[in-house]
């Protein structure tokens, strides 16, 4: 959504990654430290002081964020869920789950693990400042802990506000969970309060922005369209979960019987089997065997005048290289798939036997249905 991901480093088996947006966070950390927050609050000291402070201060900001995000993640390993890892981008950290939370408890631990060790890691930095400010007061490296120590309280406070997918807002649905039995009701209020809370920054950010703090409005007002989005966004995703349970990818699949030969011509199959059928992807065979996978976006990369001569072998994703799932896989996890990989369409095997091919437009045309007949 952001641009490239770097991967960093590997800790308790969870991969650390970073988002280059981060950088551009660092950076306007970094500036408002050097020129604004240390020379206002401690005067007097040369402008390179403040330079390196600032830089340690990223660097701690950085170890906040991603112990914040670990102690989500372990608590969620301890709880019996898998996370994929940490990603660090424009707003923060994300600890990445693939999956809903098993229980209403677990979710609980998971989401108060974070601010829980920001706000021990407050107590720390700002106990630890306490004691090393001397008669003259702090120096460099004691205001640095200091600015950490209540960087940290920010985080825990901040994350606790009970807008869902923040920290706080996840507590607030487990424990509405917790009372109702229904993790669909529960989101959806949790989403509605995340959703009004982006509201809410965005018009802080519009009034401080009018009042003359343009970047802090225009920072506030980017954070409320992020939460607003993820709020929405993480309810239709769990309505997408709830509707495709149980759908596998024979399901939806199409069997090798509607197989196309490889040597057709590209303007056959569009005019007899794409048209006819109104299928977006075909098994293509040769010999009685399965050769290959031909979808739209494959017909697409030929021009149209060339569709007379180019046989389906030229553009079919060969079966070797094409990504293939068995017929039990979950239809929404192959259409993650055939995401990641940017096709249109993969094989059903059953072992070392195709069985099928399926097309992500398949998976979307039976999810738009089931969104009409059954959500509310
Ligand atoms: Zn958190």
């Amino acid at each position: 959504m952001f641009g490239r991901t770097l991967r960093l480093f590997r800790v308790f088996g969870f991969e650390v990654r970073v988002n280059v947006s981060w950088a551009f966070l660092a950076i306007l950390i970094a500036i408002s430290l050097a020129r604004g927050f240390f020379p206002a609050t401690y005067a007097g000291w040369p402008a390179a002081t403040y330079w390196w402070m600032a830089a340690a201060g990223v660097i701690g900001v950085f170890a906040s964020i991603v112990i914040h995000e670990l102690s989500h993640s372990l608590a969620a390993r301890a709880m019996g869920m898998e996370m994929k890892g940490i990603t660090l981008f424009l707003f923060g950290g994300m600890a990445e789950m693939d999956q809903e939370p098993a229980s209403a408890k677990g979710e609980l631990v998971m989401a108060l693990a974070g601010p829980a060790i920001s706000l021990v890691l407050a107590a720390l930095l700002l106990g630890l400042a306490a004691l090393g400010r001397g008669p003259e007061g702090a120096g460099p490296a004691v205001a640095v802990i200091d600015y950490l120590g209540w960087l940290n309280l920010i985080l825990a406070v901040f994350n606790l506000i009970p807008a869902f997918p923040m920290d706080g807002g996840r507590a607030l649905r487990a424990t509405l969970w917790a009372i109702s039995k229904d993790l669909r009701w529960a989101t959806r209020w949790a989403s509605r309060m995340g959703a009004l809370f982006g509201l809410a920054l965005i018009v802080l950010g519009v009034v401080s922005a009018l009042q003359g703090a343009f970047v802090a409005g225009l920072w506030w007002i980017l954070i409320g369209m992020f939460i607003r989005a993820a709020a929405s966004g993480s309810y239709q995703q769990m309505e997408i979960r709830r509707l495709m349970t149980g759908v596998r990818a024979e399901d939806v699949m199409h069997p090798l019987t509607e197989a196309v030969p490889a040597d057709m011509t590209l303007a056959a199959l569009v005019d007899r089997y794409v048209y006819a059928t109104q299928q977006p992807a075909f098994p293509v065979v040769e010999d009685g065997g399965l050769v290959g996978v031909i979808g739209l976006a494959e017909i697409r990369t030929v021009p149209r005048a060339d569709w007379e001569t180019t046989p389906v072998r030229a553009v079919m994703i060969p079966a070797d290289r094409a990504e293939i799932v068995a017929p039990t896989t979950d239809a929404m996890d192959a259409v993650a798939k055939l995401q990641t990989h940017a096709v249109d369409a993969l094989i059903v095997a059953d072992g070392h036997r195709p069985v099928g091919v399926l097309a992500q437009s398949d998976v979307l045309k039976l999810l738009s249905l089931k969104m009409d007949l059954e959500a509310r």
